[in-house]
């Protein structure tokens, strides 16, 4: 059946011997309207909308032929990624079935302001938010600490208080959203944690002197007995990050101990690559998951369910996607090889079908 519910052709897939087949995967931070070939936010606006427009449906399509059948977009400015969502609900451009956030919620200067979600107050909040949902958005962000690529924004800086993000979280909530929050510093995550945001992005401890510097485990306890998922944002890239000069980094170190500290506690963590920040591709989720991996010590069998089914939960998409079960969406990987055996397997896909449609085929 396809998603209008009408009999489409029947097709019989030929898997070789030794092939697998898993769920479509999902990643669950990603801006389809970021150029990951720009290396400067500014020049992200260059291009003319309709360039824009193109490359983005590219990218969609890229990202479900390698095998990324659901994904989470986590902010833009301009809602054209709902217009892209809405397209490929209705099959007519391929790509992975989205939710969006539309302008996430930040402070006058604050990280990604240029996205035109900046409030300052709480009647502020409410009209940002009133905005969103106008879009009819899938969930709501907030940008409680700054961020890594907006000049002058500190990452260890808190943007909200705890209050301002449960105020967030209860509009939210009235209109059946849950909210992702964007957190580096310790201060930030505290308060996204105690607002009760269901997804915490990045949760990189950020301090002055790095990734991890401002570990905190009383606050991976708030976190964990709030129940609510870490999203690590860990891209193929984090690979080289590993070693220098023959040593072990210091981001590499911290970053392990943050992750090691988070699964301890029994915090879920979610699968996710921000792709579309410099350098980082929108297909490249199996690279992300081999770093994750090794950075979270997870194995491959725990990765894939970072990737499927416990990405499903977080996502509120349990009941649509994640695992292989009749009744849920036709979204299907079919790899040369066993993925927990090596997760490499995941590069290469010989089948994807997304949503009852083969998308990529040998
Ligand atoms: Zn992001």
């Amino acid at each position: 059946m396809d998603a209008r519910g009408e009999r489409a052709e029947e097709e019989v897939i030929q898997c070789p011997p030794g092939s697998v087949m898993i769920p479509g995967l999902i990643d669950a931070h990603v801006h389809l309207d970021l150029d990951p070939t720009i290396m400067k936010p500014d020049d992200q606006f260059t291009p003319s909308r309709h360039d824009r427009d193109l490359r983005m449906i590219a990218r969609a399509q890229a990202m479900v032929r390698a095998g990324i059948t659901t994904a989470r977009d986590l902010g833009a400015g301009e809602w054209r990624e709902i217009l892209l969502r809405d397209a490929i609900a209705r099959q007519e451009v391929p790509g992975p079935r989205l939710l969006c956030v539309g302008q996430p919620l930040t402070i006058p200067d604050g990280h990604c302001h240029f996205w035109g979600g900046v409030a300052d107050t709480k009647s502020a909040r409410e009209e940002v938010i009133a905005r969103q949902l106008d879009r009819e958005v899938d969930w709501i962000k907030i940008m409680a600490t700054g961020g890594v690529f907006t000049p002058g924004s500190r990452v260890d800086g808190a943007q909200f208080s705890e209050s301002e993000i449960e105020h967030v979280v209860t509009v939210a909530a009235r209109a059946g959203r849950a909210v992702a929050a964007h957190c580096h510093g310790r201060e930030g995550i505290r308060n996204a944690a105690r607002a009760g945001v269901r997804t915490i992005e990045h949760c990189s401890f950020a301090g002055k002197g790095g990734f991890g510097v401002d570990y905190d485990p009383s606050v991976v306890s708030e976190i964990a007995s709030r129940e609510a998922w870490v999203s690590p944002t860990i891209n193929g890239n984090w690979q080289h990050r590993i070693h220098k000069n023959g040593e072990r980094t210091d981001f590499y170190r911290r970053t392990r101990a943050v992750l090691a500290g988070l699964r301890e506690a029994g915090v879920p963590l979610i699968a996710s690559t921000d792709a579309g920040i410099p350098g980082v591709h929108h297909h490249g989720l199996w690279s992300g998951l081999v770093a994750m991996a090794h950075y979270a010590a997870l194995s491959p069998r725990e990765a894939l369910c970072s990737a499927t089914s416990e990405s499903a939960r977080a996502l509120g998409l349990e009941d649509v996607c994640g695992v292989l079960r009749p009744g849920l969406s036709a979204d299907l990987v079919i790899l040369p090889g066993d993925p927990l055996k090596d997760l490499g397997q995941l590069s290469q896909p010989l089948w994807v079908v997304a949503q009852g449609n083969v998308v990529r085929r040998p």
